[in-house]
This record gives structure tokens, sequence and C-alpha cells, in this order.
């Protein structure tokens, strides 16, 4: 059995969708604290019962923080060990824990972080784009002046990028994306570990075009080549794989038309030879 030590605060991962994707250690830590502090702790009681840790979740997230980060601080200073859990995943990514962990170390309090399931990291490895270097976005801001400074910050950046995002706001955030960065290579990881995981691997164009024809349910990772010297980004980057489809068709025959634009969008030859036949009269 793993020590645990008075007056500490634990930073424990839960799952993301599989339950059994918890560790040994992550379930020793939440039976063996004072106190579980929860993103939602109606959430977390779900988790809990498949447990069997019988202990009530306190509330800890983004709306009462200001209150309820001084008082765990309070818990931990009187030798109670805590346990900061989000609804899924890595407490802090993308989720409430970090103020909870600068106030912890502005008071000298030990902070002990967990290992554990990870929404980005778990599609990252199997997305087939390059997993040597890579930059963690999260979720677009929401307003349109934040998005673009963001994204005109990153559009050089040559290493992959990953971002969240929630299914009603994916395709107005493909389209943002395919503004600001231009056609590239991108993936969405959908409903990672659960019964309808699944990848779809092409460009942000034939992603979206998907988004069209299934509407995006469940969650979402979206993970973007990085750039590289032989893009073009920014908004002044619009040629869509159909302008260069009818430009190459202008003097080649479909079939190669179609080969050659889809070696450059990484598209499917199929999918581009089709829109050929019916756009190219
Ligand atoms: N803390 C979490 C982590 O470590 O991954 C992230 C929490 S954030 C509030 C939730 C977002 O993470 C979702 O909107 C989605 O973009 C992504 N996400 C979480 N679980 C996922 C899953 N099972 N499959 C795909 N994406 C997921």
């Amino acid at each position: 059995m793993n020590e645990i030590k008075p007056g500490t605060l634990y930073l424990v991962p839960t799952p993301i969708g599989n339950l059994s994707d918890i560790t040994e250690r992550s379930v020793e830590i939440l039976n063996n604290v004072d106190l579980i502090a929860a993103e939602d702790t109606r959430h977390t009681r779900i988790l809990l019962d498949h447990l069997g840790i019988s202990k009530s979740p306190v509330s800890y997230h983004e709306h009462n923080k200001k209150e309820a980060g001084p008082k765990l601080i309070d818990e931990l200073k009187s030798g109670h060990t805590v346990a900061q859990v989000s609804d899924a995943g890595m407490p802090v990514i993308s989720d409430p824990g970090a103020d909870l962990v600068r106030l912890a170390l502005s008071e000298g309090i030990p902070i002990v972080p967990l290992p554990g399931p990870n929404a980005a990291l778990t599609a990252l490895v199997a997305s087939g784009l390059d997993a040597r270097q890579f930059v963690f976005i999260g979720f677009l801001p929401k307003i349109t002046a934040k998005q673009k400074k963001l994204l005109s910050d990153i559009s050089h950046v040559p290493f992959t990028l990953i971002f969240y995002e929630a299914p009603h706001r994916l395709k107005d955030t493909l389209d943002t994306l395919l503004k600001y960065l231009g056609n590239r290579r991108a993936v969405t990881a959908r409903e990672l570990t659960k019964k309808f995981e699944s990848f779809n691997r092409g460009t942000l164009e034939s992603i979206r075009l998907h988004a069209d024809e299934e509407e995006p349910r469940g969650e979402y990772v979206l993970l973007v080549e990085g750039w590289n010297e032989s893009m073009e980004t920014g908004e002044e980057n619009q040629a869509t794989w159909q302008e260069e489809a009818m430009k190459q068709a202008e003097s080649l025959p479909l079939k190669e038309a179609a080969r050659r634009t889809a070696g450059k969008f990484n598209m499917s030859r199929r999918e581009i030879y089709q829109f050929l036949l019916e756009n190219k009269k």
C-alpha cells in the first residue's frame, strides 16, 4: 500500500469514459484521503459508487473556487488530506484545479500528482500525426477577436496542435481553423475509450464535409498538423481542395487531377474524382 502523507493535496485523474481506466493508486488515494474535492459532486458520486467508496465528495469548481479554495487550504493546513478530481481526465487540464494548485503552493502545501487518463494524449498517440512535438490548445476562446489572436499566434507553430471541442461547436471551430490555418491534415478522435470510439483521419476540409453528412455527437479531440514550409497559412490561404481539383482538371484528365489533388490535401482520390465528375462539365 502507498503511504498517504498528511496535509497533502493529491491531483487524481479519473476515467474519460471507460471506468476501468482508473489506476489502482488513484483508487487507493480516493479511498484513503479525508476529503475529495470534485468539479461536480453528482458526477463523481457515480464513480465513487462504482469503486465502492462511500465518502461524500465536496464541491470545488469554477464558480465556487473563491470560497471553496481557502476552505480546502485550511483543511490541508490542519493536516487533512485532499484529493482533487474533475468530471473526467486530469484535473487542471481544461478543468478546475489550477487555482487550488497555486493557492496550495503559495501556502507551502505539498502536492502529489497522479498519472492517468487524459483525452489529448490518448487522441494524439493514435492520430498518426507527429507526436514528438505538440502544442495543447484545449478549447478555443469564444470571443472572435481572441480566437483570431490565438490562431495567428499559432499559425506558424511547426508542432501538432491539439484542441478540445464540444459537438455543437465542432463545425464552427473547423470553419475557424480552416480560415486561419488553411487546409491541413487533421484528425478527430471521438468518444475515446467508449463504445462508439472512432477516428476520422483526413484534412480540416474533409472532416468539415463529414460533419455536414453526419451531425457531430459525443466528445471530440481535434488534432491539426503543425505548420511546415510548404504551407501557406492565414486568411490569404483560402484555396480549397475543390478549387485545386477544378484547376488541375483544366489541363489534366479527371482521374489524374483527382490523384494530384488527393496527394496535396491528403484526401481520398475517390471523393475528389466524384466531385469532379459532378462539377466539371
Ligand atoms: N480534464 C480532461 C482531460 O484531461 O482530458 C478534459 C476535460 S474538458 C472539460 C472536456 C473535453 O475533453 C471534451 O469537450 C472533449 O473535447 C475532451 N474529451 C474528454 N473526454 C473525451 C473522450 N472520451 N473522447 C474524446 N474527447 C474527450
